[in-house]
């Protein structure tokens, strides 16, 4: 307002501000007149000559007489309008999912910490937290892109909206995770109800640039009727009992029971042990044959890891090569691997004639091919056994490579300039990256042993390792069959061009001091 537009009066003053502030702000000048506070300060909204609401700072000291009452008041008062929102919004952010704008975690452990007081306190609440994990979530993020990724978390997000009612929460907890708490349900089956629902809703396919993307989730679900759990521990139970969803299959959902903390436990000491394995080198290699089709010649051997569990026994990669690279204990066995195989190649090398071609062929990990001091460690394991870098092949998978297409090749350029072999491992089971193939410097594929299994009975497999062989050979590569079990396989794979083969009808994966002994058998022998 200009001067003289409005009284000066203290009731206009008053007037306009925002009602909802008024106590407040009555309260603090109050205060200060009465001499509890040497000044006068109010965060406040104030009515604005165009209708709208702006922030204030009011700032006033009072000047009092000779007895000390107060009897005039000088401030100022500064628009502070741009600053709050700023500050709501920092607050908004600090509790919200930057992509989705779902709460995040801290809001809905907030939100479930306040749904379990209530639940203490009234015998008839019950409430539930559903824990939701999107299945093959990194195959939409690998083959199609992280921008398509993230588009399908947010309609997901959306989707996970309509299913719900006002007073539930969904929120994000990051990547792919999702968790929603059903506050005040009537039963179980309330719960089971809407887990059916969402799984329903997120059938259809999502359109996202062009592309239909169809996705699942697998859901956990946990309840608390009485209110005495914690908010972690009810988030944990959900999240068990979505992985117990995810191993019966994926889309299901599972609900919490008490034995399943037994598995969880289990693999908690899985984890326990396998970081005491790293550090007593517990593993150890076990070595399978690559022979060549055309010669019936060993011309490598696969380094296969394997765990020497102290009670446990032998267990086989599967059951711990997963883990070991979620939890990065990857990097330590990777390395005692690549070591430990090129130490075994140099002995190897040290007792067969010079003209005698072998290799070792190591996989590696997606953490691993991401790891920076990857090369040097490739340099210092080739220089310390003084082997040729071409008789060292390290094998990636699609997958691998996709995690991050662009590092990942970056580093296959600095392996392969370093002149080690590059063989796509599991080919034909990973994504659609056909079109990338020709940008990874790769030297050979590995057929995927589902189509060599069923190349040996004509029809279409036989047509796919037919294409995957010519297309090898277009790029310069070369084809190592994998799985080969039959004789009648064999024949067709060589019939079709493969160069090398790998499989149980040669040998399976044995200790070192036997396959020194296999490649001490004549040639004729294996093939
Ligand atoms: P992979 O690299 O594709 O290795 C081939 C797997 O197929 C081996 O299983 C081998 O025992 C099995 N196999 C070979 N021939 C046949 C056959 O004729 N029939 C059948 N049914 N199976 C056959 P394994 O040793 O259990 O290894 C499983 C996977 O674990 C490997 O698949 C590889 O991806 C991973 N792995 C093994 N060692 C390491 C390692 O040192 N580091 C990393 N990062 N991964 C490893
Ligand atoms: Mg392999
Ligand atoms: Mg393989």
């Amino acid at each position: 307002y200009k001067d003289g537009e409005i009284s000066n009066s203290t009731h206009e003053w008053f007037s306009r501000v925002h009602p909802e502030d008024l106590a407040d702000f009555n309260a603090s000048i109050g205060k200060h007149i009465q001499g509890e506070t040497p000044h006068f300060e109010s965060e406040h909204r104030m009515l604005h000559r165009d209708g709208s609401y702006r922030w204030m700072l009011t700032r006033g000291l009072s000047m009092r007489d000779p007895e000390g009452s107060a009897y005039r008041m000088a401030g100022s008062q500064t628009d502070i309008t741009e600053r709050k929102l700023a500050s709501d919004q920092l607050v908004y952010d600090a509790f919200h999912d930057g992509l989705t704008r779902l709460p995040n975690r801290a809001l809905f452990t907030d939100r479930l910490e306040r749904a379990l007081e209530r639940a203490k306190r009234r015998e008839d609440y019950t409430l539930a937290v559903l824990f939701l994990d999107l299945d093959r979530f990194k195959v939409v993020n690998d083959s199609l892109g992280h921008i398509t990724g993230d588009q399908l978390l947010v309609g997901v997000a959306r989707r996970l909206e309509t299913c719900l009612r006002q007073v539930d929460t969904v929120a994000r907890l990051g990547g792919d995770e999702f968790v929603v708490l059903l506050e005040d349900i009537e039963n179980v089956g309330h719960a089971t109800a809407t887990a059916e629902r969402i799984q329903e809703q997120l059938e259809e396919n999502f359109r996202l640039d062009d592309n239909d993307v169809f996705t699942s989730a697998s859901i956990g679900i946990a309840v608390s009727k009485t209110g005495q759990d914690r908010a972690q521990d009810i988030l944990r139970d959900a999240d068990i009992a979505m992985y117990r969803a995810k191993s019966m299959g994926k889309a299901r959902y599972a609900l919490f029971d008490e034995t399943m903390h037994g598995r969880a436990v289990e693999l908690l000491q899985l984890e326990t042990d396998l970081r005491k394995a790293v550090d007593r080198e517990e593993f150890l290699l076990h070595y399978q044959p690559i022979v060549s089709l055309l010669s019936g010649e060993i011309v490598g051997f696969e380094a296969l890891v394997r765990w020497m569990h102290p009670e446990r026994g032998l267990i086989f990669p599967a059951a711990f090569v997963p883990l070991a690279e979620e939890t990065g204990l990857s990097i330590p066995m990777g390395e005692w691997v690549l070591r430990e195989a090129c130490r075994q190649l140099q002995t190897w090398r040290a007792a067969l004639p010079s003209e005698r071609n072998l290799w070792v062929s190591v996989n590696l990990s997606s953490r691993q091919l991401l790891q920076p001091g990857l090369l040097r460690l490739v340099e210092s394991c080739l220089q310390q056994t003084q082997s040729d870098p071409a008789s060292l092949h390290l094998e990636v998978t699609e997958g691998v490579i996709m995690a991050e297409p662009e590092a990942a090749t970056a580093m296959l350029v600095g392996l392969r300039a370093l002149g080690v072999g590059l063989p796509l491992d599991d080919f034909g089971t990973g994504y659609s990256s056909l079109a990338y193939l020709h940008r990874f410097p790769i030297t050979s594929l590995k057929i995927d042993r589902s189509f060599v299994n069923r190349v040996a009975s004509g029809g279409e497999d036989e047509v796919i390792v037919r294409t995957i062989v010519s297309l090898a050979h277009n790029l310069g590569m070369d084809v190592i069959a994998e799985g080969v079990e039959t004789a009648e396989q064999l024949e067709r794979l060589t019939a079709l061009g493969c160069e090398f083969g790998q499989g149980f009808y040669f040998s399976k994966p044995v200790p070192a001091e036997e396959a020194s002994q296999l490649l001490q058998l004549p040639v004729a022998v294996l093939a």
